[in-house]
């Protein structure tokens, strides 16, 4: 738990969020700002800043992310239709929350072609 952290807060329940899932490595909670019809993100309960900070010992945690992420596709219904699964990586890459989290993406209309 890093103090200044906002997904360790909500991680926490300091602040109160939906949480669409949650067990013992990870939460689920949609995107305040959705840039998809569905937008969730998958977020490790363990602090780790992003996927450089990776270390051989995490990867049962990126594993369950995106196990997480493939259940939760389904549950939404956007298995079929096709989704995003998007890590951004530092500020270069677009991360503005230095809590790693996985986004879902999904939800657009059918192309009619
Ligand atoms: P990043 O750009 O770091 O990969 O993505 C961070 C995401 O967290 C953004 O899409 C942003 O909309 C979302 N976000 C930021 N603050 C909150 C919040 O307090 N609650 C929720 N649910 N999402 C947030
Ligand atoms: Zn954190």
């Amino acid at each position: 738990m890093e103090t200044d952290c906002l997904f360790c807060k909500i991680v926490n329940k300091d602040i109160e969020s939906d949480f669409l899932y949650e067990d013992d490595t990870v939460v689920v909670f949609r995107d305040i700002n959705p840039h998809a019809p569905i937008h969730i993100l998958i977020v490790p309960k363990k602090h780790i800043r992003s996927i450089n900070d990776l270390t051989d010992h995490d990867g049962e945690i990126v594993a369950r992310m995106i196990a997480v992420a493939k259940k939760i596709a389904k549950k939404e219904s956007i298995n079929e239709s096709g989704y995003k699964l998007l890590f951004n990586v530092e500020k270069g890459g677009g991360q503005v929350i230095f809590h790693l989290h996985l986004h879902l993406l999904g939800g657009w209309k059918k192309n009619k072609s």
